[in-house]
């Protein structure tokens, strides 16, 4: 009993289990494993060194991207300000001066 996670809601340590649920005591939250993993591997996204990304953050581009498309590549080293993160396999849309919106794998990119 001593693994149960805290309550994702309000934080709370004195979550207990009901059956496949656990139920938070003080804000009446109830949650199964399933439902806190998939939110957790939702929320966050990293970079190229492991440093959790978010929306709005500014990011720099770690190797030359070819464009999908064209004969366009953004180089090594090219600044992105105002990220956002969605879903996928590129996890990252942004606007790059030259180049408009595009989207990028947050493998490929740094966290400045
Ligand atoms: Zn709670």
């Amino acid at each position: 009993m001593e693994n149960l996670p805290n309550c994702p809601k309000c934080n709370s340590e004195y979550t207990y289990e009901d059956g496949n649920l656990f139920v938070c005591p003080e804000c009446a939250h109830e949650w199964t494993l399933e439902s806190q993993e998939a939110n957790a591997e939702e929320a966050v996204i990293k970079d190229a060194n492991g440093n959790v990304l978010n929306d709005g953050d500014t990011i720099t581009v770690i190797k030359d991207l070819k464009v999908k498309g064209s004969s366009s590549v953004v180089k090594q080293g090219t600044k992105v300000k105002n990220i956002k993160l969605v879903e996928g396999d590129h996890d990252i849309d942004c606007k790059i001066d030259g180049f408009g919106a595009m989207k990028l794998k947050s493998e490929f990119v740094k966290k400045i």
